[in-house]
This record gives structure tokens, sequence and C-alpha cells, in this order.
């Protein structure tokens, strides 16, 4: 009896403590960096660090893929998320012609997702992720970078600029119905992939306060109301909330705000956008007493590739270069010559 006792307790020691260690020793594992990209250098200034680093053009974009996209979509969705970051950049990099990246003179980029892509290490990849998904997606985001490498989208030829948003709220827009200038592929979209999509609706509150300090407008005008008192009008003036504080001037066919009055200014849905820190510019909005809501559907600005929808086609069965060509109209997905691997 005293023996079987010991010898469960051993067991239990081994199964609980000793197989998994060995297990995570065993297949211990990590992307080595210079290794496995090839192509030629991008110069990145990475925000986090305040530092200029060059690194392989393809470790660049796995850092990208890791840091744009769930690594839990789908293999074609990622593959497509890695040929359109490739593409941004090589759009931007002066060794083929590029403007760099104008907030950091002397980078091809930034990591700044506002400017240009996000871009996240191999070391912070691990960081985030528990062992097991650092093992699964490490590999799941490389192989989708290998698989596509030197691949880019070109229209007419040239490298696109490949903006992508993460959800376009069941359709795209044209871009120059958001900023203004006409990009021949960068065109409205909208069909079922868009519609199975997360819708991300938002409410967001603000009080007239808080936008009048915001947005620096007067959402309150001076009024005078007539009061009979004792057989006499007495008149009374007061700043009261305008009978009509916000006004959509303008909007896209897609229903994102082009132009929108707030009290006695006009604002681009895009600035608005911005300042009050809204997921999207496909927007309602509320008055009720002293508050205003916005109502916000969709993620992003809602030009070019919505991740989103990448994910809904990845899931239908359709391919990267399908995905692509659906958000990016009349492009090519081609092997860009620029982007052999060096000897
Ligand atoms: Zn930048």
């Amino acid at each position: 009896m005293d023996r079987a006792v010991i010898f469960s307790v051993g067991f239990c020691i081994l199964v609980v403590l000793v197989v998994p260690s060995v297990l995570v020793r065993g297949c211990d594992f990590k992307i080595e960096p210079r290794e496995q990209a090839a192509g030629p250098g991008i110069k990145v200034f990475v925000v986090a660090t305040g530092k200029m680093v060059e690194m392989p053009l393809d470790e660049y974009v796995r850092g990208v893929v890791a840091a744009e996209m769930p690594a839990s979509f789908g293999t074609e969705a990622l593959k497509a998320q890695a040929v359109a970051a490739r593409t941004f950049a090589v759009k931007r990099m002066r060794q083929f012609g590029g403007p760099g990246c104008a907030a950091h003179p002397g980078a091809d980029v930034c990591t700044d997702h506002l400017h240009c892509q996000a871009w996240i290490s191999d070391d912070e990849l691990r960081k985030r992720l528990s062992y097991l998904e650092y093992y699964a997606y490490a590999r799941k985001i490389a192989s989708a970078v290998e698989s596509t490498s030197g691949k880019i989208v070109t229209y007419q030829g040239k490298p696109i600029e490949a903006y992508y948003h993460a959800a376009s709220g069941g359709s795209t827009d044209n871009s120059e119905d958001v900023w203004r200038e006409a990009v021949p592929y960068l065109r409205a979209v909208s069909t079922e992939f868009e519609a199975r999509e997360p819708s991300f609706q938002q409410r967001v509150e603000f009080t007239i306060d808080e936008l009048e300090k915001k947005l620096g407008v007067k959402l309150r005008q001076r009024k005078v109301r007539t009061y009979k008192v004792a057989g006499k009008d007495v008149q009374v003036v007061a700043e009261e909330r305008m009978d009509r504080p916000i006004e959509v001037l303008s909007a896209s066919r897609a229903g994102r705000v082009k132009d929108i009055r707030i009290g006695d200014k006009i604002f681009s849905g895009y600035s608005l956008r911005e300042i009050l820190g809204l997921r999207s510019t496909k927007l309602t909005y509320q008055v009720v007493g002293d508050k205003v809501y916005f109502i916000t559907t969709g993620y992003g600005h809602g030009v070019g590739m919505s991740q989103y929808g990448a994910q809904a086609m990845a899931q239908a069965g359709k391919t990267y270069v399908d995905i692509l060509k659906h958000y990016y109209k009349g492009t090519e997905v081609t092997s860009f010559a620029g982007l052999a691997p060096r000897q």
C-alpha cells in the first residue's frame, strides 16, 4: 500500500513538473530575424526606443503583420496583410524612389501607426503572447511573410499606396471622400464579405462643455425669452444650447461624414475623428439635453483593405490575391524585381 502511494506521488510529480519543463526546453523556439528574412534593407525609426534601425525588409514586414493583424486570423488574410505591408513600405523606401517617412528624416518608415505602419519586434511579440501562442503565431506570421516574399500590389506597373483599416462597417469608401485626393485603385467596395465583418458599433458620450472645450466651438447662444409677470412682459437673456448644435453637411455614399458643422465651426470628418478619438467617420449623432452622443460603425479610415473583411474572405475560401484585388481595384499582385534576395 505504502509503495503504491509513493509511486502515485512520484508519478504525479513527473507528470505535473518534470515532463512540461522538458517539453518546453525541447521546443525552445525563436524566429531568427536576420537569418530568415531576405531582401533589401529598410531604415525604420522605432518610436518606442527613439532609434533608427536598419533591417531586412521581410523582418520589418513580419513585425508589421504581428502588430497590425491578430495572428489568429486565417492564413490567406495574414498573407494579404503581409503583401499590403510590404507594398506600403516599398512605396516609401528611398532606394525605390519613395519619399521616406515625412515625420522622421532619414527613415524610410516609422512605427507610428497613425503615420506609417505599426511594428513590433520579435521580442515584443514574445512578451505579448503566452509561450504556446508565441510558438504557433510567430511561425504562422513568418510563413505568411516568407510565402509571399518579393510580392507587392501594383497599379499600371507601379507599387500602390496600400492603405488598410480594421473594419469598413459594411462598405469601404473612395479615397477622395475621406482624404480629398482621388486614387484610381482606392475605390468604394461593398460586397457580401463586408457584411460578414463585425460592425464595431460604439456610442461615445460628450457633454456640451466637453465638446466646446475639445473642439474650440460655441454650442450655446444668447437667447431672449419673454415672460408674463404680473401682467407685464419681462425679458430674460440666457445662454442656451443651440437648437441645432450639429449638422452633417456632406457624407460619402457609404455614410462617412465628409463635412460636419459643430456649433459655429465646420470640421472635416477626418479631423473630427482625430480630435475626438472616434473609431470611424461612419457616424450618426444624438443630442439629448446637455449631452451629445456619437455612434460610430466600423473601425479606421475606411479606405483600401478592411482587415476584418480580409478575414471574412479568407474564411470563405478566397486567396490572398483575391482579397488584395477585391480591395485595391484594377491592381495586380506581382513579384517586384527590386526585391530579389541579395546574393
Ligand atoms: Zn512615418
